[in-house]
């Protein structure tokens, strides 16, 4: 048996994954800023750390997953601004679409709490409070901004020169120490959302929400803590600097992972560049399991470039995968052999896929495994009939290993399994189409699937399912 390694942003290197507290895992993941509805880079992310989570679950692991959601942030004030809304209700409700976003992916299910910036702007006023007290940080006219050289290791996750930092501040503001000291309270600007707190009215910077949660949830140290590879810095590396200048513990974070960013036309998929697809309306023309496996096509690290006709191949592969299923049903009969070589190559498979998924997350790989899985299969079973006991276990293994990328959820059907008026509608639909009348097959197709059944067209002619949902 292999064991678990990961990449590890903060050691750049391949780890054996030990959690700090045996079998349990505590784990945090970077959530929305909800001024919009999110996007299909943000999907990947998210997708991409639910087959994570899924994975280590699979391994025995007693998983506690925090996803926040920032409900005070300049972008959110700026949007309320021009709309003439409340902030904390434009947040809310741009949050409970998220939500249902990821509800849609699969995801949600996975994600044991959500907490939420404004309730926790008493646990921030204490972190900075904190900061203050031990030198770290300094106020200015109602302002507190972080001391970057009070804290010795601040390049060691982004592995910054200091040359580099200063490039990376946009405005500079000559009322601070250094130009790349960042902001942990803002003082109010007239019009603006403000709390009290010992240095003025004022709201908390972002980057001190995710130590102030996770110190609250977790205690000062945790396991895992996940985004996307564009928050390396300043985000992340801004908080490391706030949880172990405040707790005193190192590390803050054992395991720093990072995916890679979703370009669209050479260009990072987001929502400031307005070249963004959102979840809704990719999920309103793909199926879910579709878009989960394009995601997992490419591992997690590495960078993705969108194009619409990508879908093409998950889509095909997932209508095999789910053909092969169909057929094992068929070949199963009580006359049946158990056969031995379906034994070995199920055994087989399951290594392969553990070993891939052991190797960093391999889904690429892990899949391919699966899919040479229903190759052997459909050769196999194009030949012979197989027990109804070893048709069982094909089909679970499929199950088992689809259901940790979040595919092969849906229920495959035989003729006799199919009732009476959605055959009556397929029927319709073949005679609509035969007649090259594509409107009505269109519609019809529709109807079929609010009834709950996927149609899929194969050479061999039209094939069903049943969705999850
Ligand atoms: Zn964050």
């Amino acid at each position: 048996m292999t064991v678990l390694k990961v990449f590890n942003t903060l050691t750049r290197r391949k780890e054996t994954f030990k959690p700090m507290r045996g079998k349990q895992v505590k784990m945090f993941v970077c959530g929305q800023t909800p001024y919009d509805d999110a996007h299909i880079g943000h999907a990947k992310t998210y997708v991409q750390f639910d087959i994570i989570v899924r994975w280590l679950k699979h391994l025995g692991y007693d998983v506690f997953y925090a996803q926040n959601i920032t409900d005070v942030e300049d972008k959110i004030i700026n949007r309320a601004k021009e709309k003439g809304v409340d902030p904390l209700g434009l947040a809310k409700h741009y949050a409970q679409r998220f939500l249902e976003d990821l509800e849609a992916l699969g995801v949600k299910e996975n994600i044991d709490v959500f907490p939420t910036t404004s309730d926790y702007i008493p646990q921030m006023i204490e972190q900075i409070k904190i900061l203050i007290e031990k030198g770290y940080a300094y106020i200015v006219d109602g302002d507190v901004y972080y001391d970057v050289t009070k804290f010795h290791d601040y390049t060691k996750l982004s592995r910054m020169s200091i040359k580099e930092l200063n490039k990376h501040r946009i405005e500079p503001d000559p009322r601070k120490r250094n130009s790349f000291d960042f902001a942990l309270w803002k003082s109010q600007k007239p019009g603006e959302l403000a709390w009290d707190s010992p240095w003025g009215k004022g709201r908390p910077g972002w980057h001190i929400e995710d130590t102030a949660m996770t110190v609250t949830i977790f205690g000062p140290q945790y396991d895992l803590h996940g985004g996307a590879s564009e928050l390396i810095f300043p985000h992340h590396t801004n908080e490391i600097a706030q949880a172990e200048a405040v707790t005193g513990k190192k590390p803050f974070v054992k395991y720093w992972l990072h995916t890679g960013v979703l370009n669209i036309k050479g260009a990072k998929m987001s929502k400031s560049l307005k070249n963004f697809v959102t979840i809704r309306e990719m999920l309103n023309t793909h199926d879910t399991e579709v878009l989960r496996l394009y995601y997992a096509s490419t591992h997690y690290r590495k960078r993705m470039d969108f194009g619409e006709e990508d879908f093409g191949k998950p889509k095909a592969e997932l209508e095999y995968l789910y053909n092969t299923l169909r057929n094992v049903k068929h070949a199963a009969s009580s006359e049946g052999d158990t056969v031995k070589e379906i034994e070995a190559l199920l055994a087989e498979t399951k290594k392969k896929f553990t070993a891939a998924m052991n190797n960093d997350f391999n889904t690429p790989l892990a899949f391919t495994s699966l899919y040479a899985l229903a190759r052997q299969t459909n050769r196999i079973v194009s030949q012979q009939k197989i027990s109804q006991e070893q048709a069982e276990s094909i089909t679970q293994t499929f199950r088992e290993l689809g259901g940790i990328l979040g595919i092969l959820g849906e229920e495959v059907l035989v003729e006799e399994e199919l009732p009476k008026e959605v055959e009556r509608l397929i029927q319709q639909r073949e005679e609509a189409r035969k007649k090259k009348d594509w409107k009505t097959a269109d519609r019809l197709r529709e109807e079929i699937r609010k009834l709950g059944y996927l149609l899929e067209d194969m050479p061999e002619g039209v094939r069903w399912r049943k969705t999850s949902g």
